[in-house]
């Protein structure tokens, strides 16, 4: 039996997991079964910026995990795509002309005057030597997933620079100084989509959730670890969205410490039910991987097979999906991930060398109390009335 079956196995004595075709990975679709290609994004140019030697946030990361793609054989030169640079247009749907045009001036390394007022040059956001650049081409990638999961040329793109879902509007926050997930769901409400935006980063995904807040066009559902221990100190249940978008955004905090059982429980006992009665037209994923063990700025404790076990569940909702990245601040844990979640989203088997080994850690009887009260509260709360506004549709 496989690391995963093993592993399954033991994840359902505490979770109902049924639906959950998650062990057998299909043979790779010949490419005459299908005109549709999944696409990666990325180019050299992203790996080569830097926040500064000592920072966690390390570019270099996307260079590793497109390494460890190759390196395997999961990728195939057809599935790859350079990202554009978005333009100054497309960043204005949610960021201001004046944080723009400090932004920019911060390209040149240098900070700029009045920079400290939008959150740039202190610890988590360094200005740095191509600044605006680096973040005008993860944007572009994010904005490139969504046109070509929008015109249907693929089911999934997966663009791992992007999710930087902590920045806002006239302000740089947790590493983040555009934030293309927000700017790509734009892209798609444009087209007249539904979108059902999810965030599994370690880190309440704050700018997404403030973006659309009031909009019942967009469910955003965040799971992470307890804002009382973790930036941005938001992401509690109760906050629920506002106005008619009240009930649209789905706030599941979990205990430091809680490993694989405990975020799983959360994730499958509220992602499925709210996808349901949401009805997307398109799923936007955050698939940030600073969850892992060994992590080294949160406290989650998860594996990889924890992580490959939400990916597998996102593909069988089988809605045209944009992946994207996000948090991990272990850049060797981060590229094993990124690499399980592109041969998951490829029908592709994953070899078990990119595989933490599969530890049944027991969950705390008090996490596993502590997450049901909350799922409980949303699906008293938040659910009725997603369900209530997509019936009026
Ligand atoms: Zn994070």
């Amino acid at each position: 039996m496989g690391y995963m079956d093993r592993y399954i196995g033991f994840l359902k004595r505490y979770i109902k997991l049924d639906s959950l075709s998650c062990c057998q990975p299909k043979e790779r679709r010949r490419r005459e079964d299908s005109k549709k290609l999944n696409l990666f994004v990325y180019t050299d140019r992203l790996g080569s910026f830097s926040y500064g030697y000592d920072h966690p946030m390390r570019p270099a990361r996307l260079r590793l995990t497109f390494e460890r793609v190759k390196r395997y054989g999961l990728i195939e030169e057809e599935n790859l795509i350079e990202p554009r640079e978005a333009t100054e247009r497309e960043i204005l749907w949610f960021h201001t002309e004046d944080y723009i045009e400090v932004l920019k001036k911060a390209d040149s390394g240098i900070l700029p005057e009045d920079a400290v007022r939008y959150g740039l040059g202190m610890g988590d956001n360094p200005v740095f030597k191509g600044v605006f650049q680096w973040s005008l081409l993860t944007v572009g990638g994010s904005l490139l997933a969504s046109e070509f999961v929008l015109s249907g040329k693929s089911d999934v793109v997966f663009n791992i620079s992007g999710g930087l879902h902590h920045a806002m509007p006239s302000r740089a926050s947790g590493f983040c100084y555009l934030n293309d997930p927000v700017i790509a769901i734009h892209y798609l409400l444009n087209a007249g989509k539904r979108v059902a935006y999810v965030d599994i980063d370690a880190h309440h995904g704050d700018g997404v959730e403030r973006a659309f807040y009031a909009d019942p066009r967009v469910l955003t559902i965040s799971i992470h670890e307890d804002p009382r221990y973790l930036f941005p100190g938001t992401g509690f249940p109760h906050e629920m969205g506002e106005e008619s978008g009240r009930g649209f955004a789905v706030n599941v905090p979990v205990p430091p410490g809680s490993g694989d059982v405990v975020f799983l429980k959360a994730f499958e006992e509220v992602v499925p039910s709210f996808i349901e009665a949401f009805k997307p037209d398109v799923l936007v994923t955050q698939l940030g991987v600073d969850t892992l063990r060994g992590d080294p700025i949160t406290h989650l404790e998860l594996t990889t097979n924890g992580f490959e076990t939400m990916v597998r569940r996102f593909k069988s909702m089988g809605i045209p999906w944009v992946a994207l990245g996000g948090g991990g601040y272990n850049v060797e844990h981060v590229a094993n991930a990124w690499a399980i979640a592109w041969a998951v989203m490829n029908d592709t088997e994953v070899p078990d060398e990119l595989r933490d080994e599969p530890i049944e850690r027991e969950p705390s009887e008090k996490h596993l109390e502590e997450v049901g009260k909350t799922v409980e509260f949303l699906k008293e709360k938040a659910l009725p009335l997603v369900k209530e506004r997509v019936m009026e549709r």
